[in-house]
């Protein structure tokens, strides 16, 4: 699909909760507030800020009542929390998320490991989190992982992916984030996946979530793109790792998504600049070393600024023409 020049993408943000939820440190809520502040001035338009998860659990993530409360809320982005069930829901509600995501797995394996029920187990868990969500007229995101591959069943099959997709839209979520969560999927499962899916429900509500453990994220949000999503997933210097694969490189990074977006003549609405300014400001307290490919580039290079490179950004006018 052609980019048409009223074309945007909607990022969102998932290095508050998918990233630091794999950093082997805690970093000080103070510091993580800071960071989320700054990252709200990038004009992204999604923080996926923390997770109500049991602190127990993810103490990464323990103190989501104080950054919910803590953060200063850009009127042009929107907070959300992932929540796993009720009880999580009910933790939320009071910190004023302005959405909330639930999740299951497209492989029952996965879930089995990951979440100690089946995929019907968490559909049951989801489906009054969901309804009690509507009934506040609060936005749910339904996220489905291993949409692609999962660690323990190999290839998921896309009829599969695009049937709980559409079971999750019957119970009533907004959109549905499809996650290739081990990062092994290349551009022709993306588009056999999405064809699949977009046979069954529309694009336009479909996000998409890839890993760079193989290397393939950008390509395959192009393909996404290329196949009319508008809505795509990413973690601010790649943060975050894949549970099954130590040392992997973790999400596609969110510097990266820009240029190519921006360059593609689609707009993002984000500062390439002040996006690396935060994650240069992160970086320190983070134990992970890797940085993006982007991030290495100097600071003053006049690519980063894709209004003043001299880069064609003419709407409309991209690889795809
Ligand atoms: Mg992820």
């Amino acid at each position: 699909m052609t980019p048409r020049a009223t074309d945007s993408v909607t990022l969102v943000e998932v290095a508050p909760r998918d990233g630091l939820q794999h950093e082997n440190r805690v970093i000080p809520t103070d510091l993580k507030v800071a960071w989320i502040d700054a990252l709200s001035k990038t004009g992204l338009p999604v923080i996926e800020v923390t997770s109500f998860v049991r602190p127990d659990r993810i103490p990464q993530l323990a103190d989501a009542e104080e950054v919910m409360d803590r953060i200063m809320r850009h009127p042009g982005t929107r907070y959300t929390a992932l929540v796993p069930n009720l009880h999580g829901l009910e933790r939320a509600l009071a910190h004023r998320p302005d959405a909330i995501a639930v999740f299951t797995a497209a492989s029952e394996s996965f879930n089995r490991h990951n979440i100690e029920t089946g995929i019907e187990g968490a559909f049951e868990r989801m489906t009054p989190v969901i309804a009690e969500a509507r009934r506040r007229a609060l936005p749910v995101r339904g996220y489905l992982s291993t949409a692609i591959g999962c660690p323990y069943e190999g290839w998921i099959d896309p009829a599969r992916v695009a049937a709980l997709t559409e079971r999750l839209f019957d119970l009533g979520v907004d959109e549905v984030s499809l996650g290739d969560t081990i990062g092994v999927g290349t551009p022709k499962q993306v588009r056999t996946l999405l064809d699949a899916v977009g046979a069954r429900v529309p694009l336009a509500r479909i996000a998409v979530h890839f890993h760079d453990t193989y290397g393939q994220g950008i390509a395959n949000v192009l393909t996404a793109v290329e196949a009319g999503i508008r809505t795509v997933d990413a973690s601010l210097n790649g943060l975050g790792g894949c549970p099954f694969a130590p040392g992997a490189s973790g999400n596609v990074a969110t510097e990266e998504v820009v240029y190519l977006l921006e360059g593609m003549g689609l707009p993002t609405g984000v500062s390439l600049p002040d996006l690396l300014a935060t994650g240069d400001f992160l970086r320190p307290a983070l134990t992970h070393s890797e940085m993006s490919r982007l991030a290495h580039v100097p600071r003053t290079s006049r690519w980063l600024d894709p209004g003043r490179s001299g880069r064609d950004s003419t709407p409309g006018c991209s690889v795809l023409d």
